[in-house]
C-alpha cells in the first residue's frame, strides 16, 4: 500500500487569504503595490511591537537591505552565526564584507555571547553582528544585543524561522537595530516567498523600501544616484500574508503541541534529547528537534533512513557555516575546547517532522517507528 507523504514542514492555508487575494483583483491593485503591502506591514508592526517594516521579495533579501542601510562596506567584518541556513551568511558576502562566525552555545544552540566576546577582542573593529534564532528558538538575546551597544555595533537579528517566539516576554526580531522575518514555503506562516526588514528607526526601512524599488530619485524623470534592486513584495503575494497573519498564534499552538508530544514521547529514552530552550523563553517550535547521545548505537542518519522508507520527511541539522566549503577561508571562533558545539549538534541531531497538519495517527506512526530504533 502506498504510505501518503508526511511533510517536515509545508505550507497551511485558510480562507482569508483567498479573500485578500481577491481584494488585490477588485481594486485592479495587482501591481506593483497596493493596500496588502501596506496592510502586511501594519499587521506585522502590531503584532512584533517594531514600529516599521518594509515587504520585501524573501528574507534574504531583507538582510541584504539590513547591511546596506546599516552602511556596511567591502572588506568590513560582520560576525554570524555558524549553526544556521547559509541565508543568514550570504547577503554578508553581497556587499563585499567578511563572515567571521561563531559558535553556538548548548542552552538554545545559538550564538554564543562568550563566543562572541572573544571574537571582538580579536576582531575590535567588527562592523555588525547577525544572529538567528534557530528553529523558533530564540537565543540569549538580552545578553548579545548588551554585547553589540558596548561595542557600537549593529545588531541584526535574524527571527526568520522564529515569528512569534518571545523572550522575557518580547517580541523576537524586536533585541536589535534590525530584525527580519521570512514567509518562505516551510516557515510557520508563508506567503509562498517572500520576507520583511523591520525596526524601529524609520530611516532603516524607508532607504530599504528606496533601495528595494530601484532607487528612483523623487523626480518626473528616471534619476539614480545609487544602485538600485528590484525586491519589493507584490499585493497578491502580501495578501497571502496578511491572511496568514491572522492563524499565526494558532500555528504556534499547533507546533508547540507537536513539541510537547514528542518531548513526552521520548520521555523515557535516555540517550534522546529535545532540543532545548531558555526557561524565560517561549519558542515559536517552528521544527521539533533533538540529538542523540554520542553513545547510542541510533544515528540520525538511520532515523532518517527508517522514516523514509515510510514517506515521511525528516531534515538533518543545519550544516554549520564554518565547516561549508564556500566559507573555507573565513575564521571561525568558539570557546569549548575540541569538537565545536555547532559540529557535534550536526552531527548527533535531526529535524523531526512538525507539520502542523499532521493527524494524530501520522504522529503516532512516527513515533513508533523511531521508538521501535530505540528498542522500545
Ligand atoms: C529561511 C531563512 C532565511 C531566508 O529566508 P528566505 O525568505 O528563504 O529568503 C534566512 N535565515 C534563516 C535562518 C532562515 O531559516
Amino acid at each position: 500500500m502506498e504510505n501518503k507523504k508526511i511533510f517536515l514542514s509545508s505550507p497551511t492555508m485558510h480562507t482569508e487569504e483567498m479573500e485578500y487575494i481577491q481584494l488585490a483583483f477588485d481594486t485592479n491593485w495587482v501591481a506593483p503595490l497596493g493596500a496588502n503591502v501596506t496592510g502586511l506591514e501594519n499587521d506585522m508592526a502590531a503584532y512584533t511591537g517594531i514600529k516599521h517594516g518594509a515587504a520585501l521579495s524573501a528574507g534574504t533579501a531583507a538582510i541584504h537591505m539590513a547591511f546596506m542601510v546599516l552602511g556596511i562596506k567591502p572588506g568590513d567584518i560582520v560576525f554570524c552565526s555558524s549553526l544556521t541556513f547559509s541565508a543568514t551568511a550570504n547577503p554578508i558576502t553581497y556587499v563585499g564584507a567578511i563572515p567571521v562566525f561563531i559558535d553556538s552555545e548548548e542552552e538554545t544552540w545559538n550564538m554564543d555571547p562568550k563566543a562572541l566576546r572573544k571574537a571582538f577582542e580579536k576582531y575590535p573593529d567588527a562592523k555588525a553582528v547577525i544572529s538567528a534564532n534557530l528553529y523558533g528558538t530564540p537565543a540569549k538575546l538580552d545578553e548579545l544585543a548588551a554585547i553589540c551597544k558596548e561595542h557600537g555595533v549593529p545588531f541584526v537579528e535574524d527571527a526568520a524561522e522564529s515569528l512569534g517566539a518571545t523572550y522575557h516576554g518580547k517580541m523576537t526580531g524586536s533585541f536589535g537595530e534590525i530584525g527580519i522575518f521570512s514567509y518562505n514555503g516551510n516557515k510557520i506562516i508563508t506567503t509562498s516567498g517572500g520576507g520583511m526588514m523591520m525596526s524601529d528607526n524609520e530611516a532603516y526601512t524607508k532607504k530599504a523600501v528606496f533601495l528595494s524599488t530601484q532607487a528612483r530619485e523623487p523626480a518626473k524623470h528616471y534619476e539614480h544616484k545609487e544602485i538600485g534592486y528590484n525586491y519589493r513584495m507584490s499585493n497578491i503575494v502580501a495578501g497571502i500574508g496578511r491572511g496568514q497573519m491572522k492563524h499565526l498564534d494558532e500555528h504556534v499552538a499547533l507546533k508547540r503541541a507537536i513539541y510537547k508530544q514528542y518531548q513526552e514521547a521520548f520521555a523515557d529514552i535516555s540517550e534522546l534529547t529535545m532540543n532545548p530552550y531558555l526557561p524565560d523563553s517561549e519558542p515559536n517550535f517552528w521544527l521539533s528537534c533533538m540529538t542523540i547521545d554520542q553513545k547510542s548505537k541510533v544515528t540520525p542518519a538511520m532515523i532518517g533512513e527508517a522514516l523514509e522508507q515510510k514517506n515521511i520527511e525528516s531534515r538533518p541539522i543545519w550544516k554549520p557555516m564554518h565547516l561549508q566549503p564556500v566559507f573555507s577561508e573565513n575564521d571561525f571562533i568558539q570557546v569549548k575546547e575540541g569538537m565545536s558545539v555547532g559540529e557535534d549538534i550536526f552531527n548527533r541531531g535531526i529535524c523531526l517532522p512538525s507539520d502542523i497538519k499532521n493527524t494524530p495517527e501520522d504522529m503516532n506512526q512516527i513515533i513508533t517507528i523511531i521508538r521501535g530504533l530505540f528498542g522500545k
